[in-house]
């Protein structure tokens, strides 16, 4: 028989942990999966707690990043978890749904106190068909930039094909959605009303043929609508830039990391300086918006190094520049290495601004520390907020941006 599918956004709704249970009560689900997250999991936890209290009978399934860490302790020691998926835009693991355990891949689950956690061979491309964007309180999402509302986001891609010692998506499989699809997608968000875009791939454009079919498509079809992309430095030459500027890209968010040659090298990010400097300039010339996102507080990093990273923003004036604290991400080296040193602090570790480091050079609060003075001195400077005004282009953006300049000011946030 077919399911119906009932979303929750108890995050864009607002709602307490009371509020939220009612409205799981008026669903009455059978099945329930559940974000979890590192930053938040103690948050969570205690919410999934109440949740199997209150509707035992119902199995839930989570899926994020908390859940690769160490899979079976997380689903041994809180048994109000049944499942965790192991991929999320896998559909192998639907006939758990059913009950069909020996046929479920890519999730994990007990069955009678046995771990399960079958992942299916790795896949050059997958399909989600297409999401159902209206299910969810859409018309309320907001992204930090956004020039326009309402906004959504896609994804094209899972994954990213590059290693950077600190990231957990490039630890993941990587594959493509096939273009078809995406193109497919942002029609039916246009047509919903959507006025703004960004796609949620980590490293957009990383396949390159594939990236210029689907910039082709979207030019094609005549889509016309402003988007914005995280991209890597070293993907964004000229054809490039020119193309994702045809087809609407608005705003680039490129991960600089650092200031400092040595640290980049150091965390395998393979770019370097010369080659940041000339992207940025690139997408200035050719109209593309950017935000420099940065970690500071990576092991090895001295208040000189942090210097070195806070004047290479100041250099490259983007739009905007988002500091935040370095952070060890379940599956990365980073996270290996700090294991081994016993650098790992316990408790939650959010990247705007407590890190779960210890390294003998700085402590989580140095790092915080950094984390503002950083923020403040990019974003206090004397002509900085006149350009921004200037730049705006109505008052549904200029509402965003004092939005995004308060929470960035208050502590580093990554897109
Ligand atoms: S930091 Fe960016 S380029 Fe590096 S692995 Fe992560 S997503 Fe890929």
């Amino acid at each position: 028989g077919g399911h119906e599918i009932r979303a929750l956004d108890a995050m864009a709704g607002r709602l307490s942990f009371q509020a939220a249970l009612e409205r799981v009560a008026e669903i009455g689900p059978d099945l329930i999966v559940s974000l979890v997250g590192q930053a938040s999991l103690a948050n969570d936890l205690g919410f999934f707690a109440r949740l199997k209290a209150g509707f035992p009978r119902a199995r839930l399934i989570v899926s994020g990043d908390a859940g690769f860490d160490d899979t079976e302790k997380l689903l041994r020691e809180n048994r109000s978890i049944d499942a965790v998926l192991l991929d999320y835009v896998s559909r192998r693991w639907l006939p758990y749904m059913e009950k069909a355990y020996d046929k479920a891949a890519d999730i994990a689950f007990l069955d009678g106190g046995r771990y399960r956690a079958r992942r299916s061979a790795p896949a050059r491309e997958y399909s989600i068909g297409l999401p159902r964007h209206g299910l969810f309180p859409y018309r309320k999402y907001r992204m930090p930039f956004a020039r326009a509302l309402p906004y959504a986001g896609v994804a094209t891609d899972f994954g990213c094909p590059f290693k950077c010692g600190f990231c957990l998506t490039g630890r993941l499989p990587y594959k493509l959605r096939p273009v078809a699809e995406v193109v497919g997608e942002l029609e039916y968000l246009k047509k919903l009303g959507i006025r703004y875009f960004s796609f949620g791939d980590q490293t957009f454009g990383a396949d390159r043929q594939r990236t210029e079919n689907l910039l082709s498509a979207m030019i094609g079809k005549g889509l016309d609508l402003p988007w914005a992309c995280f991209a890597r430095a070293d993907l964004l030459d000229e054809p490039a830039v020119k193309l994702m500027r045809r087809a609407g890209c608005d705003l680039a968010m490129i991960g600089v990391e650092s200031g400092d040659q040595g640290l980049l090298d150091r965390y395998g990010k393979g770019l370097t300086i010369g080659r940041i400097r000339e992207a940025f300039a690139l997408c200035r010339r050719l109209g593309i918006r950017t935000v420099a996102t940065f970690i500071l507080g990576l092991p090895g990093e001295i208040r000189e190094t942090a210097e070195r990273t806070v004047r290479l923003a100041l250099e490259l004036d983007p739009d905007f520049a988002s500091f935040n604290a370095a952070v060890a991400k379940p599956l990365t080296p980073l996270a290996a290495e700090a294991r081994l040193r016993g650098w790992l602090r316990p408790g939650p570790a959010d990247q705007s601004g407590s890190s779960n480091l210890a390294t003998g050079n700085a402590g989580p609060e140095a790092v915080e520390a950094w984390v503002k003075k950083a923020a403040r001195r990019f974003y206090l400077r004397p002509g900085y907020l006149m350009r921004r005004l200037m730049s705006m282009s109505s008052f549904t953006e200029l509402g965003i941006n004092l939005a995004e300049a308060a929470a960035l000011l208050r502590g580093g946030t990554r897109p």
